[in-house]
């Protein structure tokens, strides 16, 4: 048949090479396009695209040619197979999976078996000379059609399965007869019937059209809705459906079915890594309700297909360059792979694997920086149990995912939703947990589950949010109705709480002291890769010795932002409050006295906790008022009307920065004279001057810098001649940004303060808009991102990309940073690197992620100007 060029093409079987990629063939469909066209053993079958399903799901009716494709190559797999789809001696039998663009684990629909009936199930019985395998392909096949394509409740099969094995006093399914599973089919048909109101479809090309469908229509149910938008992946792409040749891993002793990972996902470690079951269909692994056995044990089981699975990863990653994560049926000792993607990894596995396959001459340092998700290393910088802490095992389970965490006990997702939302800390305690169950396990601070393996739903879904789990946990079991568990020898209810240690698999009764994790050798490699390639600096915002002394561990090359005014409390307030509260700028002084051998000392331990590094310290910033006690507290009168005077209606835009110390220079006068005392105290003690930085907030106009300068290189100047020192301001208002060649005129530095650019730019307020309209926003799509969270490129950053432009035009060589939030959010630090920023300043936890950011931003740069120079 002949097609013109211009009618869109919705079918390509696997051998057949489709430009379009995984957009058009989904994940799962370019692996076994890719597959088959390497010469891996798959199954035989072809693609229904993406282009298909968006348009079925816009239309509400399958697009004209399909089902004439899907017939064509229906034939062509009849070919291969030597089999006939609806043959009723030796039928085809097909699988309908699920596959999208961007990987979404168990939340779409699949079906196998398709193509069983009565007659053809008998046939297939006849032919394997196997009736147990044949009824129980095709009572699998009653289930998943009627769940998926009729929406029958599916804890009806269930329950019909679990009283027959009562009945029959066995355990697993395994273990049931070719007549028990004769009279399963007959309870099926009448569950079937009951529930649609039909009776099962005998033919096997309706049962296909509507299985494709189904799928189709899966896209749009809830759990898929929940992933998509917790995971940033857009509504309108579709899925994919693959039709698939039938292969059996439950054809008995010889038969089988597993996943793997060609390296650890937890470790990163080598060596294969998964799980598989005899005599068993590939839901079985997944769905947790088997416990597998590890795929080693195939070594002396089926050793042929285990050396024929270990020949094919190897192949497989060499091909892919990367840590794949495989799904495989074995066949009466034949090997199947039914998928191959990149696999998930924590990010400790993410950095040993990338370092290790560098060594191992399967990518190049540069790749192996671009691969690791700065985001993702935070999962390293998670909680661990105090080694020091005593406490007693109350159970052991698998260690599914690393952290730890303690919190209440949940039996729901629902509830995990509502209790984690409130605020609460709550471990979601279950037998397993279900795709249903994502927005349960989003909310919860860790899960723990008494079924399944490490490549059950619980411990892959844990793995990619970063979040601790203990799965297949012997001593664990439920009683829901009760709201009770029993945890090795305890009795305990929903509520009370536990610890779970994901990174060794232990269940702990009460709460455990967490300490912060230890970073590993593989971490410090790659971000010493990272640091030869980055040419943004990195610094950290911190305001005591602690945190300076800790980002210095993280790699920070600097403060690039101490904030002076959490200086100012504790038991310095009643200070504080008497020079707020002064009649006069005598009494102000009086106090401010006092004040400065506190912020001396302060700014000693800084510097010495930073020697050799830069420090910037940015003077006093906010409202006054917020340092006073609430109008009811006044002690006297003169204090309520002080107090009532000081009252704004908008604090963040009224007498805060550097309008203080305009208004009141000696506040500004007492924090230099501190700052300057400090680091000739320092000097004289170590010998080594500290590196300082004076910086102004909140400037809007030239003249309010020139004043603040003239004040700044003035006590400097009395205090301490001999020390060298910075004074910049921060560029944190929109007027700023706009005049800063005026303004370069009287600084020696810009640090971008992007929270409150974000805040005056948007006129969105910073205490306001999250948790209140903004999450509205959000929500309902007005915004992409939270503004003060990712930045706002075109709206703010076209701000900074002003001020950079004129305040480096004025001063060239002008020195650059930012200091904001966004200085620690991957995608902001790229745009710093983009605009040519000297540094960017972040928690001290986040400096890791920044480091590894910046060196990913020089190299999409190198990419971007290689493609545009081979013509692109
Ligand atoms: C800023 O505004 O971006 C900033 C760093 O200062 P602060 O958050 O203290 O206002
Ligand atoms: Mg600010």
């Amino acid at each position: 048949m002949t097609r013109s060029a211009f009618v869109t093409r919705y079918v390509y079987g696997f051998d057949e090479p489709a430009a379009g990629g995984r957009e058009l063939l989904g994940g799962k469909g370019v692996g076994l396009a890719e597959m088959t066209q390497l010469g891996v053993p798959v199954p035989a079958g072809f693609t229904i695209t993406t282009d298909a399903c968006r348009a079925y799901l816009r239309e509400g009716e399958v697009p004209a040619g399909l089902d004439g494709e899907v017939d064509e190559h229906l034939a062509r797999l009849e070919q291969q197979t030597g089999k006939r789809f609806g043959d009723l001696e030796d039928p085809l039998l097909v699988s309908v999976r699920s596959g999208a663009a961007v990987s979404m684990p168990g939340m779409m629909d699949s079906i196998l078996n398709l193509g069983l009936s009565d007659t053809a199930a008998d046939g297939l019985a006849r032919t394997t000379g196997n009736p147990r395998f044949a009824r129980d392909s095709y009572r699998r096949l009653m289930q998943m059609f009627g769940e998926v394509v009729d929406g029958v409740d599916g804890h009806r099969f269930e329950q019909a399965l679990g009283d027959l094995k009562r009945e029959r006093g066995v355990q697993q399914d395994v273990d049931l007869t070719a007549d028990d599973l004769a009279r399963l089919i007959e309870t099926y048909k009448a569950i079937y019937l009951q529930e649609t109101g039909g009776e099962f479809p005998q033919d096997a090309r309706t049962q296909l059209r509507r299985a494709v469908l189904a799928v189709f229509e899966s896209w749009k149910n809830p759990r898929a809705q929940v992933y998509r938008r917790t995971y940033a992946i857009p509504d309108d792409i579709g899925t994919a459906v693959n039709v698939v040749q039938m292969v059996f891993g439950n054809k008995g002793d010889r038969s089988a079915t597993g996943v793997c990972f060609t390296r650890n996902p937890s470790t990163g470690e080598q060596g294969v890594y998964g799980e598989y079951l005899v005599n068993a269909q590939g839901e079985d692994v997944v769905a947790g309700i088997r416990t597998p056995q590890p795929v080693e044990e195939m070594r002396a089981r089926l050793p042929e297909a285990y050396d024929q699975l270990l020949d094919t990863m190897a192949r497989l990653e060499q091909h892919y360059r990367d840590m794949q994560d495989i799904e495989f049926t074995i066949e009466e000792g034949r090997l199947y792979l039914l998928q191959t993607r990149s696999a998930k990894r924590t990010a400790a596995a993410a950095l040993k694997a990338a370092v290790d396959m560098t060594s191992e001459g399967l990518i190049g340092r540069e790749e192996a920086i671009a691969r690791i998700d700065p985001a993702a290393l935070d999962q390293l910088l998670h909680p661990m149990l105090d080694p020091n802490a005593e406490f007693e095992v109350a159970a052991r389970g698998l260690n599914a995912s690393p952290g730890a965490a303690s919190g209440a006990i949940v039996l729901d997702a629902d509830t995990a939703e509502e209790r984690g939302k409130a605020g609460e800390s709550v471990i979601l305690v279950g037998w397993e947990t279900s795709p249903d169950d994502i927005h349960g396990m989003i909310q919860a601070k860790g899960v723990l589950t008494a079924h399944g393996g490490m490549t059950s739903h619980a411990a892959v879904v844990a793995r990619g949010m970063g979040k601790p789990c203990v799965a297949g946990c012997d001593g664990l079991t439920i009683d829901a109705a009760a709201h009770t568990i029993r945890l090795g020898g305890h009795e305990l209810r929903e509520g009370d709480t536990i610890t779970i240690d994901g990174g060794t698999g232990r269940v702990i009764v009460g709460e455990v002291a967490l300490v912060p994790p230890q970073i590993n050798e593989d971490f410090e490699t790659v971000l010493g890769w990272a640091d030869d390639v980055r040419r943004l600096r990195v610094r950290a915002n911190a305001d005591n010795p602690e945190d300076a002394a800790k980002a210095r561990e993280f790699g920070a090359q600097g403060i690039g932002l101490c904030r002076t005014e959490h200086m100012f409390f504790g038991d310095r307030l009643p200070v504080v409050q008497e020079m707020i509260l002064a009649r006069d700028e005598e009494g102000r002084r009086a106090a401010l006295d006092r004040l400065l051998p506190f912020q001396q000392s302060d700014f000693e331990a800084i510097f010495e906790a930073m020697a050799g590094l830069p420090v910037t310290i940015r003077l006093l910033d906010p409202p006054l008022h917020e340092f006073l006690p609430p109008i009811e507290e006044a002690t006297d009168e003169r204090m309520r009307r002080r107090i009532h005077a000081l009252h704004e209606e908008n604090p963040m835009l009224g007498t805060r920065g550097c309008r203080l110390g305009i208004q009141w220079p000696e506040i500004y006068e007492m924090q230099v004279r501190a700052i300057a005392r400090a680091a000739r105290a320092v000097r004289e003690r170590t010998g080594e001057a500290p590196l300082v930085e004076i910086m102004h907030p909140l400037v809007a106009f030239k003249e309010e810098l020139r004043r603040l300068r003239e004040l700044t290189v003035e006590i400097m100047r009395e205090e301490a001649p001999e020390i060298e020192y910075l004074c910049g301001t921060m560029i944190e208002l929109p007027r700023a940004a706009l005049r800063a060649d005026e303004i370069a005129e009287y600084a020696d530095f810009f640090s971008f303060g992007t929270n409150d650019l974000t805040q005056t730019t948007l006129g969105m307020s910073r205490d306001d808009a999250e948790g209140k309209f903004l999450t509205f926003y959000l929500e309902d799509g007005v915004l992409e991102s939270n503004p003060f969270e990712t930045l706002d490129q075109s709206g703010v950053g076209d701000l900074m990309r002003i001020g950079v432009e004129r305040g480096r035009g004025a001063k060239p060589g002008l020195k650059l940073g930012i200091c904001g939030e966004h200085g620690g959010e991957p995608r902001s630090v790229e745009f710093c690197h983009k605009l040519g920023l000297d540094y960017v300043s972040c928690s001290p936890y986040r400096v890791p992620l920044a480091r590894l950011a910046a060196a990913q931003a020089v190299l999409k740069e190198a990419h971007r100007a290689e493609y545009v120079a081979a013509g692109g």
